[in-house]
């Protein structure tokens, strides 16, 4: 761990005190850990006193479920249902809605499309976010200025870090930057995974171990990478198996608009999704139990059987076992988050630059905030809120959903407004209020090894495995592509 970064972090943990300086209201939001720990334990349950026969049945309306809904339609198929755990669907792309603004729960942006994204293309398309030339639309792509980074005591413009970086640290940004188009044209690292991933040395490698293996000691691009692995995968450099941490940087084509971003984040795809699959979903009904039945399946949730020829698993992987039978444990480790959404009835004074839409500080065991009203119109923006992302890396994942369950909102709340204090002394003065959702299996970690488990896909008793776990990290894409080949594969099946 480079010096820089092992100074702040230790900052970060002995400085957790601050409190607020009026009254916060708030409080923990969309919690699901009791439905869960029911289906682990095995709860009675009392019995069905309904049933729906249908062709599919999905279980989970996340993204991939209902892109392997959207799917089903596009084909002309109508005989299947999507079957939601919680009231609403949406999973991971789920949105909140105050006075102020609209809000993302998690995901929150989607990157320009590569050639290769066609499935994503042809949603965007369908959604008029894109055009048949395939430009995007203006009023959803990221207003400037996109990102800034808090750093030695002042904002700078971008992520990559640049106060205080000498010559010797930009040329290492080249030389990675150079690295990474290199293993992009050699074809293997593709959105979606599965057209170019292949069995790979660099999975036995953790992506810090890799940086050390091609030389590239410079603390400030140590942290950018660490911050990006964090960022997208919940896994620090130490726990990311280098081939997923070369994926972020080398599977995107040059960008040279985006990212597309809502202030729902990307709950406005999923809005609009859900709408046109509303006649198939069934939400508040979590599967309990699901079993063969014959040549198709019996699947209890909430007071009804569905009973049907093939099912589309599109919850979490590592639920199965739970809800079949003779399903061995899952080997997919997940990663704790912790999303705040802080309404600020003023904006906290800034040092320099003007807020972005993403702001990181430099050294923070958090993600930053993103900021909701962002891509208002409007020239006056009095009150916002702020988007704050904590992927609990550090430590095991177990220890920190033992953390996440057992601590007060009162702690993270604290927490959290000690975080911001760093880059915005008078946080605690603009906060009035702090919503925390707290996910204790909220993406799949791609640690080291985990390649070879993603090309040897399970198959359990004919369930067809959709979530984006089956790609071993999560984003849009792969949640939209697992989704889709899941259908397609349902159909072949029936
Ligand atoms: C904090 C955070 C930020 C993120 N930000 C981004 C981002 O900006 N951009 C991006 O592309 N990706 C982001 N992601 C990744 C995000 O996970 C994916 O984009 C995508 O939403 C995953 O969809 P999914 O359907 O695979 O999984 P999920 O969203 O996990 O969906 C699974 C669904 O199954 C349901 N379910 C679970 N158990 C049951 C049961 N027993 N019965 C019925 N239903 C059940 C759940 O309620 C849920 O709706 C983020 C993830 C997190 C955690």
């Amino acid at each position: 761990m480079p010096p820089t970064r092992r100074r702040f972090l230790s900052a970060a943990l002995v400085g957790l005190t601050a409190k607020a300086e009026r009254r916060v209201a708030g409080g923990f939001v969309l919690d699901s850990f009791a439905q869960g720990h029911q289906i682990r334990e095995r709860a009675a349950r009392a019995p069905a006193t309904r049933q729906e026969k249908h062709a599919i049945v999905i279980v989970g309306g996340g993204m991939a479920g209902l892109s392997a809904g959207w799917q089903l339609q596009r084909k002309g198929f109508r005989d299947f249902v999507v079957v939601e755990m919680e009231s609403s669907a949406g999973g991971n792309s789920r949105w909140g809605e105050n006075e102020v603004s609209r809000y993302p729960w998690a995901a929150h942006y989607v990157p320009a499309p590569n050639r290769e994204s066609k499935l994503v293309r042809e949603l965007f398309l369908e959604l008029g976010l894109m055009d048949a030339a395939g430009r995007l639309e203006e009023r959803h792509l990221c207003h400037s200025p996109q990102e800034r980074l808090f750093l030695h005591g002042r904002w700078q413009e971008g992520l990559e870090p640049a106060i205080g970086a000498g010559s010797a640290d930009r040329k290492q940004y080249e030389r990675f930057a150079g690295r990474m188009a290199e293993l992009r044209a050699g074809g293997q690292f593709t959105i979606p995974m599965a057209l170019g991933a292949r069995p790979s040395p660099l999975d036995s490698l953790n992506m810090e171990q890799w940086l050390e293996r091609e030389g590239f000691p410079s603390p400030y691009l140590r942290w950018y990478v660490d911050y990006s692995c964090r960022d997208d995968f919940g896994a620090g450099s130490r726990d990311t198996s280098a081939w997923a941490g070369i994926h972020y940087f080398a599977s995107r084509e040059h960008e040279e608009h985006g990212p597309l971003t809502w202030p729902e984040g990307n709950g406005w795809i999923l809005e609009r999704l859900a709408a046109k699959l509303q006649p198939h979903l069934r939400c508040g009904a979590a599967v309990h139990r699901m079993e063969k039945r014959g040549s198709g399946y019996a699947v209890q949730a909430g007071d009804c059987e569905y009973r049907a020829a093939a099912v589309i698993f599109a919850a979490p992987e590592f639920l199965l076992p739970y809800v079949m039978e003779g399903v061995p444990p899952s080997r997919v480790r997940y990663s704790p988050w912790l999303v705040a959404n802080l309404t600020l009835d003023r904006w906290p004074r800034e040092k320099g630059l003007e807020p972005a839409w993403d702001n990181v500080i430099y050294g923070s065991r958090s993600l930053g905030y993103v900021v909701a009203t962002h891509q208002s119109l409007r020239s006056q923006v009095p009150r916002t809120v702020w988007t704050y992302y904590w992927a609990l890396a550090e430590g095991s994942p177990e220890a920190n959903r033992r953390a996440l369950l057992e601590r007060d909102w009162g702690h993270w709340r604290d927490v959290i407004l000690a975080d911001l204090e760093r880059a915005h002394p008078d946080i605690g003065q603009c906060v009035s209020r702090v919503d925390i959702f707290r996910m204790g299996h909220a993406m799949a970690r791609p640690e080291p090894g985990f390649l070879s488990r993603v090309l040897a896909p399970r198959r359990e008793q004919g369930v067809i495995l959709a979530n984006s776990d089956q790609s071993g990290f999560s984003i849009f894409e792969e949640a939209q592509y697992r989704g889709v080949m899941a259908a397609e594969a349902a159909l072949r099946r029936i």
